[in-house]
């Protein structure tokens, strides 16, 4: 009897110690794989705030994203360039946007937007009220009706877009000077200023001269920015001296592809690199990503670039 207890107890022991064993290494591979995911998880938090200049030829399409989540697109292209804009949206697993911002009516930068309403859902679209008569122009009008999202007329000073660490702030138009048809939509479109905790960065749509020297007497140094989108695909009619001057961006983005008007003006892209460091032109280096990490912002495409 004695001897069979004690054959038991050992028994017991020896599945003890197995089972022990058993639970180290289950307890080694929960680790592991704990250990595997955090890491992938937290990488990947650590990717930053990304701001992509996307290449679609002459025209305009930025999209704010972070770990694959759409906060906004600023403009979508020519129509033509729309499947391309949402192409590369999907590509960078995006299948929602929280905001879409429309900085006015003309179709390079408007004309990709209703292939985006067609594709993805949009939380709301954020534009400057103008109504022109030009195709694109109305076909826009049909559609912002239509859809789920909502809608909102911009006005100066409204800050459509705020979340944690992250904010787009309309520093131009006024809302009164865009209602009704303006000949011109230039010198109205959205200005918006994206502050990411101590780097910002500026997009000036297609204002000229005129609504930069606005914008310095209105803001001054609140416009110094590490990164601008120079206005106008660096045509003649805008970036001024005295913006550069006053802006003082590290890096400038030219978004421009083949057009009838012969943009980006020389004499501009020479004024653009005699004040800033790195002017990059979508039409020469493809697509620009910036990431941002709150207090500096890198240049991730195209590669090898040190600022
Ligand atoms: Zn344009």
């Amino acid at each position: 009897m004695l001897r069979r207890l004690f054959f038991a107890w050992k028994t017991c022991f020896a599945l003890l110690s197995y089972n022990n064993q058993l639970m180290r290494s289950m307890k080694r591979t929960i680790f592991t794989i704990a250990f595997c995911l955090m890491f992938f998880l937290s990488s990947n938090s650590d990717a930053g705030l990304r701001f992509h200049f996307i290449e679609v030829g002459h025209g305009d399409a930025i999209l704010i994203e972070e770990d694959g989540e759409g906060i906004a697109l600023i403009d979508a292209g020519r129509a033509e360039a729309g499947r391309l804009v949402l192409e590369y949206l999907r590509d960078q697993g995006i299948e929602s946007l929280d905001h879409l911002f429309v900085t006015h009516t003309h179709d390079d930068h408007i004309g990709g937007v209703p292939m985006i309403l067609d594709s993805i859902n949009v939380g709301i679209i954020h534009h400057t009220g103008m109504e022109h008569d030009w195709e694109t122009a109305k076909r826009f009008r049909e559609y912002l009706y239509t859809g789920n999202w909502l809608e909102e007329v911009v006005d100066v000073g409204d800050i459509p877009l705020q979340r944690e660490n992250l904010s787009v702030e309309v520093l131009s138009p006024l809302k009164e000077e865009t209602e009704g048809i303006a000949a011109d939509p230039n010198p109205h479109s959205m200005v918006l200023l994206a502050k990411h905790g101590s780097v910002q960065v500026l997009l000036t749509a297609d204002i000229y001269r005129e609504r930069e020297d606005w914008l310095i007497d209105q803001y001054g140094e609140k416009l110094k920015c590490q990164v601008m989108k120079a206005s106008h695909h660096a045509s003649r009619m805008g970036n001024s001296a005295d913006f550069l001057k006053t802006v003082q961006p590290e890096i400038v983005i030219v978004t421009v592809g083949p057009n009838q008007w012969g943009y980006p003006a020389p004499e501009t892209m020479e004024r653009l690199k005699m004040c800033c460091p790195i002017v990059l032109r979508t039409d020469m280096v493809g697509t620009v990503v910036l990431e941002s990490d709150g207090k500096e912002i890198d240049i991730v495409k195209p590669e090898g670039i040190e600022h």
